[in-house]
């Protein structure tokens, strides 16, 4: 069944984006979560303005990922601290 999804609610019913474009395939079966890739840009903040959109909404609806998030930030965190250390002995400061 090929209809188009959006027909099959009224306008006023929110869907978040990021799930809207999968509609075409069943987006009530298939929940997509954010890549570790996307989480580790996002905490870096280096993800594009385009891709910061849909990664916000999902981490609205998902508790999941913002968990994953939090977790990833934690990480990036103390990658970011162990190479400034190793950049400090690199010039001996
Ligand atoms: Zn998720």
């Amino acid at each position: 069944m090929l209809a188009a999804p959006r027909d099959q609610f009224p306008a006023t019913v929110q869907i978040p984006s990021a799930l809207l474009f999968l509609g075409e395939i069943g987006y009530r079966e298939i929940v997509v979560h954010i890549s570790d890739n996307d989480l580790e840009r996002y905490a870096l903040g280096s993800l594009p303005e385009a891709e910061l959109a849909p990664l916000e909404e999902h981490l609205l609806i998902c508790s999941e990922c913002r968990d994953r998030l939090e977790a990833t930030e934690q990480y990036v965190m103390a990658m970011l601290a162990a190479a400034a250390h190793i950049r400090n002995i690199g010039t001996g400061k």
